[in-house]
């Protein structure tokens, strides 16, 4: 803030004293000059005015030994030292030398030897050889009546008089000149402050602009140029401003984007370090992102597939695709896409890693293949069962009546197993392809477990089961009667099946604020702990001769998980051996 100022303060300074000296220099000099001339000029007249006396008393007396006596009276009138010569140069008087005839012969000395040679005056500068000063001499000549030359009349005066005059205008002028400086400085400050404040401004607006403070303006406190100069930096500034609002808000969506990406995204440095990681990398790294953040990527992938191609990217700075699998934290499979990108600094290579997990996909195409699988080996048991049979009986086993018929109702078993089965499958895949339509309705809990009950009802009391409606609240949910009616059937007709003879289902409906419960329970064989989290699967079955002959497909628990999950249900099962097996169902309710 001070600098330019100071600058300005001590150019303009520097300047005045440059400018001042020669000022003062020359002006001394001319003023000396000026002294000089004055005091010769006053020199000249008292010695002209000595003359006059001098001429008067030659004309009168016609004697130059009277000049003597004359020059005695006009001392009385001047402070100067007179000389009277004669025409041979000797000394006749002097004002100043009692004894003039031990001055010795003058009519050498400058001023002397001028008028002797006829000039009309004579002057010089010189150190007196009888008084060892400094003397300023002027000689006029005396003449007679005739105008003939008789002496020279000589005046003298000390230089150091002269200087001691020139000593007081030095004085005066160094007086001035130190005033004038004081006052040069004091204004050049005022106006160095002023010149210098808004320049200065100007220049903490634009240190600021350079340390990111984009709100930092120029006050409009300024001069001509310099207000312009603010008001461009204002300009600048507001379009800085504009620019950094709008980085800043690109990078506010893209960090949301990044942030909100299923896929895991991950940009690493020249050296390997990760510089940017999303939440999704996190959830498979299964880290935390400051953990992540400036740790190589070799620490954090803890993949060797992964780890292998981005350092193969580095080195062919080439894009590597490839699918990789996790063990740790869990079990993933990951398609990986490695990027090189352009760093920072020319030259320097950048990567992105893309993870995006297929794990899902890969399980429902195994899924898919499974069941592709599972099915034409369903399929194939009673087709072969079918072929076989009727084979038998074309090979001439129709001709013996009991087995005939034996066979026929194996046959007509077969085909019903097959038709059940071919349903369930049917029945899967509309449900997954969405093809039946739902009807969406209030429907009683009640009523529909009731006309299941008459369903099976028939079922139940071959095995004399016992099946109870026990309704704790009245239950109604949202949902599709039918399709509620097909939950319940399965899961009742399942308990009936898998129970010993003389055993009881329950049915429980009851509800709270916010959901409904339908609790399917039996006291059947139970399914083993290790196969519970299986049964929903579809084609499984705990005990296949068991399922099998009890006319089971192994898709009934698939259609029931998949439906109730359909209706935002949930369904969990709880079992234990020889003790029985319940099925829990939950249903949002609704509040209108
Ligand atoms: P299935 O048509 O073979 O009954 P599900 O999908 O309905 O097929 O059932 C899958 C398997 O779960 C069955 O094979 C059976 O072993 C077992 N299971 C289902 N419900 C019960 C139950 N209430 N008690 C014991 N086991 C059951």
């Amino acid at each position: 803030m001070k600098k330019i100022q100071t600058q300005v303060l001590t150019i303009f300074m520097l300047l005045f004293l440059v400018f001042g000296a020669f000022v003062v220099f020359f002006s001394t000099r001319l003023m000396q000059e000026y002294a000089n001339e004055n005091q010769k000029e006053d020199l000249i007249q008292q010695s002209n005015l000595v003359l006059s006396n001098f001429n008067r008393v030659i004309e009168e007396k016609e004697d130059f030994q009277d000049l003597k006596e004359q020059a005695l009276k006009v001392k009385e009138y001047t402070n100067q030292r007179i000389t009277l010569i004669d025409l041979t140069g000797t000394v006749i008087y002097d004002s100043k030398i009692e004894d003039s005839s031990r001055l010795g012969d003058h009519s050498s000395r400058e001023e002397i030897k001028a008028i002797l040679e006829g000039e009309s005056q004579g002057t010089a500068i010189r150190t007196s050889d009888s008084t060892k000063k400094t003397l300023y001499y002027v000689a006029q000549p005396i003449v007679d009546q005739s105008g003939k030359l008789v002496g020279v009349l000589r005046l003298a005066k000390p230089l150091a008089e002269m200087n001691q005059l020139n000593g007081q205008i030095i004085q005066s002028i160094a007086t001035f000149s130190l005033l004038a400086l004081v006052l040069t400085a004091g204004i050049t400050f005022l106006v160095a402050k002023y010149i210098a404040k808004p320049i200065e401004e100007v220049m903490n607006v634009a240190k600021k602009l350079s340390n990111k403070e984009y709100h930092a303006r120029f006050s409009g406190n300024g001069y001509g140029e310099v207000t312009k100069l603010g008001q461009t930096i204002n300009e600048l500034a507001e379009s800085l401003e504009d620019q950094m609002r709008e980085i800043a808000q690109n990078k506010e969506r893209i960090n949301e984007l990044i942030n909100h990406l299923v896929i895991g995204v991950m940009q690493l440095d020249d050296q390997g370090e990760i510089q940017i990681v999303n939440p999704a990398m996190c959830q498979i790294f299964g880290m935390e992102s400051n953990e992540l953040l400036g740790k190589s990527y070799v620490e954090a992938t803890k993949s060797y597939g992964l780890s292998h191609i981005i350092e193969k990217a580095y080195r062919k700075k080439e894009i590597q695709n490839k699918e990789i699998y996790f063990y740790f934290p869990t079990e993933r499979i990951v398609d990986a896409n490695v990027v090189p990108i352009a760093g920072k600094i020319k030259g320097e290579m950048n990567l992105i890693v893309l993870l995006y997990d297929i794990t899902e996909i890969r399980r429902l195409e195994k899924v898919r293949t499974d069941f592709v699988t599972n099915a034409s080996h369903e399929l194939r048991t009673p087709v072969t069962a079918l072929k076989g049979f009727s084979e038998t009986l074309l090979d001439g086993a129709m001709e013996d009546k009991g087995i005939l018929k034996q066979f026929l109702e194996i046959m007509l078993e077969e085909s019903t197993r097959l038709d059940l089965l071919v349903n369930d499958i049917l029945e899967l895949s509309k449900l997954e392809q969405k093809q039946v339509p739902i009807n969406y309705k209030t429907v009683g809990v009640k009523d529909a477990t009731l006309s299941v009950f008459k369903l099976v009802k028939q079922k139940a009391e071959q095995k004399n089961i016992t099946m109870n409606l026990i309704e704790q609240d009245n239950v109604e949910i949202e949902a599709d009667k039918d399709r509620l009616k097909q939950i319940l059937a399965n899961l009742i007709d399942n308990a009936i099946t898998y129970t010993r003879s003389g055993g009881t289902v329950n049915v429980i409906l009851k509800k709270t604020e916010e959901q409904a419960t339908i609790t399917i329970s039996d006291n059947g064989m139970g399914i083993p702990e290790d196969e519970l989290n299986r049964i929903f699967e579809r084609f499984y079955r705990v005990d296949k001769g068991r399922s099998r002959n009890s006319g089971g497909t192994g898709l009934g628990l698939s259609i029931v998980k998949y439906l109730v999950e359909n209706f935002n249900g949930t369904i969990a099962v709880n079992s234990k051996i020889g003790l029985g097996t319940t099925f829990t169902l939950t249903f949002p309710l609704r509040h209108f």
